[in-house]
């Protein structure tokens, strides 16, 4: 397919939105006719994406999350309770609204400190005001002794609220982190976050962002985080329970701090030790680092992926028991992610060969310029690196659908597919050839300048990609980006595909 039909539809809309509420972005999609009208109707209970159609919810815009966890004992596989504080602006008037959440239970739910019906069904809390909502208007929603139960991560549910040996974590891309918290949780919708835990003393707790301030009262140690930037729910990270938090010096006066289990923290700290040489490589390719702080947690298990979870990517020993020319691209994968699908988020779940395929696109690279490439992917240059992507191309388009256009959402992995992440990364190589080295990397720069704190859609990418250089670049971006067959490689027209007939398709790494 040519075009994303939602996505465009979705954007007209927003763009409505963002202008009568005088947004700077992160609006939401809201039915049009409710969204100008005064009649006060239901919040839509998905955003409709066409990948997760639930996902996220229809009729207001958070601003902020004050969320609160509460963890009873030293124990990883505990329920633990919370309370949740939204400030919102509505979309449209609302006679009620959804929030996600997939949690064990909910106590009480207020509307601007009124209490408020509430039911849930499925992954959707139903919430009914005493009173609609104006459109236009901030509201404050808050949910109240909420409990969830993490799970133990294994092959059909990789990622969420998960247990480790040493406490809990946040593992919640793409559609996850409302299993432990009622939010928007979809990442068109960023926020910023005030994260408080609450644990016996003895476990520490991180979270995205700032450290605030730590209090000790009654055997139980309270330590607040805040993230100014804004951040989808997705990106969410709660590391509670007998892990260390180890400080680094700063690069280019970014703070750098570690959290790893304590009883492994002599193995894991030093092998994190060239995040630092990363971070300086990644500011110098597309600008200075989007948020307060960086570093690693590394958690005793095997995921099988290793995620972007803001300011502080998630990693698990498996991946840190690989060599360090293997681990090293993998770092700045998930540093890459930063700028790129974090700082800048997709519009809706088919853009995310914009993370993943920046986020590859940096990880070979590096490879390339440390020197390791050969070691890493047994190939010598980009050149040799991208004509093995694009001998696949074919048979990944078919398998998966196109770039930007995932056929199916029944795993994860048919979402984070090879295509969106070698391919993605090879539609990034194509571009470079067609509009030069040195407008690509403007038109990076560019790209996370622009979008920085913002939901962007591939149209999005498509037009600065034409603005930055000069060249209309819409029918080359599609047919690389939608098409169903891969286009020619400009500036090598010897390079082919791999007939779509053969079953064999390379296995999938996901970082
Ligand atoms: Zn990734």
């Amino acid at each position: 397919m040519r075009s994303d039909r939602g996505n465009l539809t979705s954007r007209l809309v927003a763009a409505g939105s963002a202008v009568l509420l005088g947004l700077a972005g992160a609006a939401i999609a809201a039915d049009p006719a409710s969204a100008s009208g005064h009649h006060p109707t239901p919040g839509s209970a998905g955003l409709g994406d066409r990948l997760y159609p639930l996902l996220g919810n229809g009729g207001y815009d958070v601003q902020n999350y004050d969320l609160s966890v509460f963890y009873p004992k030293k124990d990883p596989a505990q329920q633990v309770r919370g309370n949740v504080t939204i400030t919102a602006v509505a979309t449209q008037s609302l006679s009620r609204f959804d929030l996600d959440f997939g949690g064990d239970g909910v106590g009480k739910v207020t509307v601007n400190g009124r209490p408020a019906a509430f039911s849930r069904s499925g992954d959707e809390l139903i919430i009914t005001p005493q009173r609609p909502l104006d459109n236009h208007r901030r509201f404050t929603v808050t949910v109240s002794g909420f409990t969830a139960t993490p799970i133990s991560p294994n092959a059909n549910s990789p990622a969420g609220f998960v247990t480790t040996p040493d406490g809990t974590i946040m593992a919640g891309q793409p559609d996850q982190s409302h299993q432990l918290f009622p939010s928007n949780d979809h990442p068109r919708d960023l926020a910023t976050y005030t994260i408080t835990m609450t644990a016996p003393v003895g476990w520490t707790a991180t979270a995205n962002g700032q450290p605030i301030r730590t209090t000790q009262r009654g055997g139980y140690v309270t330590s607040t985080y805040r993230e100014f930037h804004p951040m989808a729910a997705e990106l969410i990270q709660l590391a509670v329970g007998d892990f260390v938090t180890v400080n680094r010096a700063p690069v280019n006066g970014i703070p750098i701090r570690d959290v790893v289990p304590r009883r492994l923290a002599d193995k894991l700290l030093p092998e994190a030790a060239d995040e630092r040489n990363e971070v300086a490589w990644m500011e110098s390719k597309v600008g200075r680092y989007p948020f307060e702080r960086y570093g690693s947690l590394v958690i005793d298990g095997d995921l099988g992926f290793a995620l972007e979870t803001q300011t502080l990517s998630l990693y698990d020993t498996t991946w840190f028991s690989l060599p360090t020319v293997i681990l090293n691209p993998v770092l700045t994968h998930e540093l890459a992610h930063q700028w790129f699908g974090d700082s800048v988020a997709p519009w809706v779940w088919s853009d995310v060969w914009q993370n993943e395929g920046h986020a590859t696109w940096y990880e070979v690279l590096y490879a390339y310029e440390t020197g390791t490439l050969k070691e890493y992917a047994g190939v010598t240059t980009l050149d040799d690196y991208y004509k093995r992507a694009y001998a696949n191309g074919d048979r990944w388009r078919a398998r998966y659908g196109p770039v930007a256009y995932p056929l199916r959402s029944d795993s994860i992995w048919d979402v984070f597919n090879p295509n969106v992440y070698d391919g993605g990364a090879l539609a990034l190589f194509a571009l470079r050839q067609k509009i030069g080295v040195r407008d690509f990397e403007r038109l990076e720069r560019a790209w996370v300048a622009k979008y920085r704190g913002r939901s962007a859609s591939t149209q999005d990418f498509i037009a600065l990609a034409s603005r930055v250089s000069g060249q209309d670049l819409r029918s080359f971006l599609n047919d690389w980006l939608y098409g169903s067959k891969t286009p020619p490689m400009p500036g090598h027209p010897d390079w082919t595909t791999t007939a779509v007939s053969s079953s064999a398709v390379a296995p999938a790494l996901h970082r």
